[in-house]
């Protein structure tokens, strides 16, 4: 076990656009980051092939290359980034204790946490197949519908994020197949209301996926009525997932206020968390909005709450 006996001033978990972002505002602030990459260096976006809607890029950027120009703005700035992944917290001191790949002890005056979300998928083969190619497969519409625009797509899901996103894509796809899995949906009645409104969204209830057919690109679903037992295939070239998202803030169980998700709960209008130093920023806190401007916007707020904390408590 190895101590690193400064207290950084500032020391921020996770490295997609939220932790990025934090640190090149507390890089420039002065606060010299420690950044602990994490388990996904880059976050969600590592696994986007095109991203259109992050504003600054008009032809669209691949996500990974997105990253990397994240990384190398952190970088310009003296950002200490850091390869490991946080598995143990300790935030009962007046400094805050963190341990990666559990071994390295660091301690800083302020934790800036963007540890992010992860999508659920099925788990089907060719499901993570097709996704990791970048054919077809997804599980965010808002950026990845436009692609399928005048196509025929399906969405796996019955919850509020599976209703919104079968309406989003409703409005460019030529027809969305919603695929739920009970005879009724999770979703609040609204939006329910809204879904069944939509005239080229069909829902095929007790229907659960089976496969996804394609080689390189989506071509169809195999799909089964688990109270018929009857199989059918659905031609799509577009295969949504939005089953829910899982914020991976396990760590943090017991020391920060979460909801039963496990999202980290902020004060309103801020990015402060329970614990004094501790900020919440991206996917972590956030299960509404989730995309990498407003990751990056949390991000930047993250960084300048924290620094107020410390200008507040004399730590320059
Ligand atoms: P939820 O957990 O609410 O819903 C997940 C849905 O996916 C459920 O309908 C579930 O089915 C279905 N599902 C899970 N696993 C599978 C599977 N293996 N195969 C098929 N279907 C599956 O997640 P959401 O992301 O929809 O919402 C998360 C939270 O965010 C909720 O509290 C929601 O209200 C909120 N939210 C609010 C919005 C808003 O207010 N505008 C927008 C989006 C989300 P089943 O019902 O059978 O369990």
């Amino acid at each position: 076990m190895s101590e690193n006996n400064d207290i950084a001033k500032c020391l921020i978990i996770g490295s997609g656009p939220a932790g990025y972002t934090a640190a090149i505002y507390a890089a420039r602030a002065e606060m010299q980051p420690i950044m602990i990459e994490g388990m996904q260096p880059g976050g969600q976006l590592m696994d986007t092939n095109d991203v259109e809607n992050y504003p600054g890029y008009p032809e669209g950027v691949n996500g990974p290359q997105m990253m990397m120009e994240f990384r190398a703005q952190a970088e310009r700035f003296d950002t200490d980034i850091k390869s490991g992944y946080v598995t143990k917290v300790d935030f009962s001191g007046p400094t805050h204790k963190v341990w990666v790949d559990e071994k390295d002890m660091y301690e800083a005056h302020s934790i800036i946490i963007s540890t992010g979300a992860s999508a659920k998928w099925l788990g089907l083969k060719n499901e993570i197949r097709l996704r990791d190619l970048g054919g077809g497969v997804s599980a965010c519409a808002v950026c990845d519908g436009f692609f399928y625009r005048g196509q025929e797509v399906a969405l796996v899901g019955a919850g509020d994020t599976a209703a919104e996103e079968a309406t989003y894509l409703a409005k460019m796809c030529k027809k969305v197949h919603m695929l739920v899995r009970r005879d009724e949906m999770r979703a609040s009645k609204i939006m329910q209301q809204r879904v069944f409104d939509t005239e080229n969204i069909e829902v095929h209830w007790n229907t659960e996926t089976l496969d996804v057919l394609g080689d390189q690109t989506v071509e169809g679903i195999r799909v089964v009525n688990n109270q018929t037992k009857e199989e059918s295939t659905i031609e799509v070239t577009g295969f949504f997932v939005a089953i829910g998202h899982k914020p991976n803030t396990v760590i943090f169980k017991g020391w920060l206020d979460m909801d039963d998700t496990g999202y980290l709960k902020h004060k309103p209008d801020s990015t402060h968390t329970n614990i004094e130093g501790v900020f919440v920023s991206g996917d972590a806190g956030d299960k509404v909005y989730r995309q990498a401007v407003t990751a990056a916007g949390t991000g930047c707020m993250a960084a300048l709450d924290a620094e107020r904390y410390l200008a507040a408590k004399g730590i320059h």
